[in-house]
């Protein structure tokens, strides 16, 4: 049985949630694609964008490159607060279940944009309880919170 289904999501129109429960540390399905070196994928103007949800570092040489249908782990969405993230074996990309999830949950991750001056163009609607208002990766989430102060005060 697979462990995941595709469902319409809560958070954007389509997306993954398990389809029974799932231990921490499983991994769930493969992030496929097509296998692209490094240099062309900075050539490319598909990628001409920091924001370029499909394309993975494998390792120094190489890139992968999810953006096809039948990757169906391109449909997962991001959350703030994720129950799985991407990770790299090899040549394979596989998503895993960074804790413990119910059936019937959405699958999520973080999808690592870094923090720049369009980060209002991707808002997120995760509805985590730490939900920043936009895709942001985590270790960048406390710049928007600072952003957030700042216009208060000019408000006030
Ligand atoms: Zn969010």
């Amino acid at each position: 049985m697979k462990l995941y289904k595709i469902k319409k999501s809560n958070i954007d129109n389509r997306g993954l949630c398990a389809n029974q429960d799932i231990k921490k540390g499983t991994r769930i399905i493969e992030y496929k694609g097509k296998i692209i070196t490094r240099k062309k994928a900075e050539e490319d103007p598909k990628f001409d964008n920091d924001k370029a949800i499909y394309l993975f570092n494998i390792n120094k040489r190489y890139d992968l490159d999810g953006d096809f249908k039948f990757n169906t782990a391109r449909l997962i969405n991001h959350s703030c607060d994720p129950n799985c993230e991407v990770t790299g074996t090899g040549l394979k990309v596989w998503v895993y279940a960074i804790r413990d999830i119910k059936k019937n949950e959405e699958l999520s991750y973080d999808y690592g944009f870094s923090f720049d001056k369009d980060y209002r163009d991707y808002p997120c609607r995760c509805g985590a309880r730490n939900c920043v208002g936009f895709i942001v990766r985590e270790g960048s989430r406390w710049r928007i919170k600072k952003n957030n102060l700042k216009r208060k005060k000019i408000n006030i």
